[in-house]
């Protein structure tokens, strides 16, 4: 067997081992973070260390962040939870901000950003109170959306702006998004914490409804007892991605030098959103005339794990939105894979991605490839 090699890391990190002794040390602590005496007294001294740790790498007031199980929830609670009569998402959002009810998608351009002339017309458009929400950087193809203009117009027009700066979080400085954003979503396991929990961050005067009720934990925002192991190792994460912000550079180099030498061997390949500013650890690439999934499972027979750009449901292959809404021809979204890399990434781990990128589309021809 080959060694495994890890090359997805926008779909989750691995743990930090800061944060799995977090974990660990957490799961250990008996008591309800509600309850008064000294167990419930140790287990919210535990969320608390964390709440002031995931505060300091956002940016914000301890206070304004509130804990949830991912970014899942806590973009659902923004979206459903704004006291606005419409919902302006960018095209390219995640999921869970686009199954909102009622949300009016605004296009982005050919590169991969919102279109900020259009998101004006549709402000101005219609009158009463409106959300807009843009994530920070996409997890397909990493492209950096531009947060302070898109806050500028948001603002001129009265509407709160909510953020989705999951990929962003590790990655990126985020005082400059919570600085403009109301409502800023994060999930630790993008930033080596564990999965399942994350946070809202809400600014002090956001006008806001919790989502879920019920329970007075979370001063109010989020009822139900705290995730205190998880949330201890969010918090672990989340100051060792305030020591590590340095390194992502580092990163950028690997990944421009894969991307090159990918475009070296082939000249129809694509590269989505190369033009424009990119998270350093992500590339999107197409492979001309082998469709992702052939691509994914021959990667992972070579032992290297990357993802799909085209998601798959009920059977049916359908190609990824956001490439769809960059106006990325079929032939060319259907065949584009996500290499995301991380801080342990090594140059010879990008050697094997190239000669393996190179192999696998060498054989793409043979017909014994296709029956593999
Ligand atoms: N937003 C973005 C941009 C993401 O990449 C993800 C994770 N795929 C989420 C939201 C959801 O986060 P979680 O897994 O914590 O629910």
């Amino acid at each position: 067997m080959p060694r495994a090699l890890y090359l997805d890391h926008n779909a989750t990190t691995p743990l930090r081992p800061e944060a799995t002794d977090a974990v660990v040390a957490g799961m250990e602590v008996t008591g309800n973070p509600s309850s008064v005496h000294r167990f419930g007294r140790a287990a919210r001294r535990v969320v608390e260390e964390a709440r002031f740790a995931v505060a300091e790498l956002a940016g914000v007031d301890p206070s304004s962040v509130v804990f949830t199980s991912g970014a899942t929830e806590a973009n659902w609670a923004a979206l459903s939870g704004a006291a606005v009569t419409r919902r302006l998402v960018s095209a390219i959002e995640h999921p869970s901000v686009l199954a909102a009810e009622g949300c009016v998608p605004v296009p982005v351009t050919r590169a991969g950003v919102i279109d900020l002339e259009a998101l004006e017309g549709l402000l101005a458009a219609e009158p009463g109170p409106a959300l807009v929400s843009v994530m920070a950087a996409n997890n397909e193809t990493g492209v950096i959306q531009p947060v302070a203009e898109v806050a500028a117009i948001a603002h001129g027009h009265g509407a709160m702006l909510h953020c989705d700066a999951v990929q962003a979080a590790g990655r990126l400085p985020l005082a400059p998004i919570t600085g403009q954003a109301a409502l800023v979503s994060l999930s630790a396991h993008k930033l080596g914490g564990p999965r399942g929990v994350g946070a809202l961050i809400v600014g002090a005067d956001a006008g806001w409804q919790p989502l879920l009720r019920g329970g007075g934990q979370e001063l109010r925002r989020r009822a139900g007892t705290e995730a205190v192991a998880s949330i201890a190792g969010f918090g672990a994460a989340a100051r060792a991605a305030s020591n590590d912000l340095d390194q992502v550079s580092r990163v950028g180099t690997l990944r421009d030098g894969m991307e090159d030498a990918v475009l070296a061997d082939c000249a129809d390949a694509v590269v989505h959103g190369r033009g424009s500013a990119r998270l350093a650890n992500t590339a999107c690439i197409s492979m001309p005339g082998v469709a992702a999934e052939t691509q994914v499972m021959a990667f992972d027979l070579a032992g290297i794990a990357v993802s799909a750009g085209a998601a798959c449901s009920s059977g049916k292959v359908t190609s990824s939105h956001v490439l769809t809404a960059m106006g990325v021809p079929e032939d060319q979204a259907s065949t584009a894979i996500r290499v995301s890399l991380g801080l342990q990434t090594r140059p010879e781990d990008i050697d094997r991605f190239v000669a393996e990128w190179r192999s696998i589309r060498a054989r793409a021809g043979q017909p014994a490839f296709a029956a593999a």
